[in-house]
């Protein structure tokens, strides 16, 4: 998976793998993942269980990789300007008592760690 490029589909086909080594949580196909799409509770509830991924601040859509700012998570660039700009991205990230950073939460995942053959 190229952590740049991603469409929302990638995320649900991942997410729907990831479901299958977690006997607690239910399971779910990628095309009823993508019926979710928008309902922010879903997605919310699926991230307390499941700890590689996030939900957009913004758009309130799943996410692998993205921007975390004192414990709220945008998905892009788009999402991000839309409460602050790079700028203060950047210095929220040089301070001491933010939490802000740019990750790739996938990597926590099993279906991750199986895939690098570990
Ligand atoms: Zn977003």
């Amino acid at each position: 998976m190229n952590s740049e490029k991603y469409t929302n589909d990638d995320v649900y086909d991942f997410l729907s793998e990831e479901l299958k080594y977690h006997s607690d949580i239910k399971h779910y196909t990628s095309k009823q993942l993508k019926k979710h799409e928008g309902d922010a509770e879903f997605w919310n509830t699926l991230s307390d269980s499941l700890d590689c991924f996030r939900v957009c601040e913004v758009c309130q859509k799943p996410m692998i990789v993205g921007y975390c700012v004192d414990g709220s998570c945008f998905c892009s660039d788009e999402c991000l300007h839309q409460v602050m700009t790079d700028v203060a991205f950047k210095e929220a990230c040089e301070g001491d008592e933010g939490d802000s950073f740019y990750t790739v939460w996938y990597e926590d995942s099993i279906t991750f760690q199986k895939h690098k053959g570990e």
